[in-house]
């Protein structure tokens, strides 16, 4: 126990036993020790007086002198008083200096509450969303971001991927947007603006489409004349070989430049509609029969269909995704290999599968294999007659169905190519 108790307690009792003395002198012991008793607490109620006076102002060093135990615990709220006030003074410089690192945060930023209430916007977000600092601070985000696609985002709760969307009415703003947790309560709203890229990817496609668009024709000239060339009996023997060769390389230029028209298409356009309902067993024999149609390809291309359900979508971007699997497969897997064209559906999606026991991928390609003109072997590809687009138009095909592409590969044993379809785009 502190010396300062052992000393209060020895003077309450000592101020008893005098209480009790001088009452004996008058007859009465209890009334005297009620009197001690009450002049201490007196005392004390004095010093509770004091110490609230105190309390009341903001003069934190200069506490009550007091007596007894009292300055002793006016010495030690005065310490903690002080403490208080220096952390609240830190508190408010960190507090400034995050505002002001928030403010001139390029990207826009905004504190959600654990109900997805606005907490705190920054002035980028002001600027971007338009927000208001009086009125929509404490509103829920969905009132004040009306885009379906950010509701939807919000509540799957899966922000390992970030979101790009276009912010109405007008729609020629792009955002991408990201959202961080921090701590059980709250989270961050990151917001980018993306126009300008936006812009230049359209750019960019507008360019490969009309370039190829243009290119169509003077190349239709080419071959019609190469063909009237290649008819003409007066052809000197030496120019049927180069001749030839003209004729496959404008083949090959046609094929190439239908597959950057399709890629600029699939790429430009939102999810497919759902209105067709695509019989997959249909999709299947035609890219096997593409696959057969190859000079060279497995003699053994199975098909297994474990369900009657058809996918919603379109007809021919679908069967764009099945025959450059099959014909990729048919590619890449010896005439003794084997291709198996599988689809199944499960209560959660629809999993439309091509696996051969060809060449395999080797992992650190896998990654990079759906990248426009990536090829493992650039040679081979060329024989084969590929462009490097397939797997391009296979991506965003499946992309517009909401359908995810799985590479499963082992170098030398073969490649499993799975195309998940949601439970949304299946029907009976
Ligand atoms: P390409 O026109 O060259 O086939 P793709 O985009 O379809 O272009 O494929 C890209 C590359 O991926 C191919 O060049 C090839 O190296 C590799 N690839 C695709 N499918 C397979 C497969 N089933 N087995 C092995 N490699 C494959």
């Amino acid at each position: 126990m502190p010396q300062s108790w052992s000393v209060t307690i020895f003077r309450l009792v000592a101020a008893l036993i005098a209480g009790a003395i001088v009452g004996s002198l008058y007859g009465s012991v209890p009334g005297g020790m009620l009197l001690a008793a009450l002049g201490l607490l007196g005392w004390h109620l004095y010093h509770l007086y004091l110490l609230d006076r105190w309390l009341r102002t903001d003069d934190f060093d200069d506490f009550p002198s007091g007596q007894g135990i009292w300055p002793e615990v006016f010495a030690r709220i005065s310490f903690f008083r002080l403490r208080a006030r220096r952390r609240g003074k830190r508190l408010r410089a960190v507090l400034k200096e995050f505002r002001q690192s928030a403010a001139a945060f390029p990207d826009s930023a905004v504190i959600l509450s654990a109900h997805n209430e606005t907490v705190y916007f920054n002035k980028a977000a002001r600027q971007l969303l338009g927000l208001r600092k009086r009125y929509d601070r404490g509103q829920r985000i969905e009132n004040l971001i009306r885009v379906p696609a950010f509701i939807d985002y919000l509540h799957a709760g899966q922000f390992s991927q970030p979101l790009e969307f276009s912010l109405p009415p007008s729609n020629k703003v792009w955002v991408q947007c990201r959202i961080v947790h921090y701590g059980p309560e709250q989270s961050l709203l990151i917001m980018q603006d993306i126009s300008r890229k936006k812009m230049l990817e359209t750019m960019r496609r507008d360019f490969v489409a009309n370039a190829s668009h243009e290119l169509r024709t003077p190349l239709t000239v080419i071959t019609g004349y190469l063909d009237v060339l290649a008819d003409d009996p007066a052809l000197a023997e030496d120019m049927q070989g180069p001749l030839q060769e003209m004729g496959r390389q404008s083949a090959r230029m046609r094929v190439l430049l239908e597959d950057l028209l399709r890629l600029s298409t699939l790429e430009s356009a939102e999810s497919s509609p759902k209105d067709e309902a695509v019989d997959v067993a249909a999709l299947m024999s035609a890219a096997r029969q593409a696959a057969k149609a190859l000079d060279v390809h497995p003699n053994t291309i199975d098909i297994v269909v474990d369900s009657d359900s058809k996918i919603l979508g379109v007809m021919s971007e679908l069967q764009s995704v099945v025959s450059n699997l099959v014909v990729n497969a048919a590619n890449h897997t010896g005439v003794d290999g084997k291709i198996t064209i599988r689809w199944g559906v499960d209560d959660r999606s629809g999993y439309l599968s091509i696996a051969d026991t060809g060449i395999g991928i080797a992992p650190e390609h896998i990654n990079r294999i759906t990248e426009r003109f990536f090829r493992v072997d650039g040679g081979r590809s060329r024989d084969k007659g590929g462009t490097g687009l397939g797997l391009a138009i296979v991506k965003h095909a499946l992309n517009r169905h909401e359908a995810q592409l799985l590479i499963e590969s082992t170098l030398g044993k073969g490649s499993t190519f799975t195309c998940v379809f949601p439970a949304n785009r299946i029907t009976q």
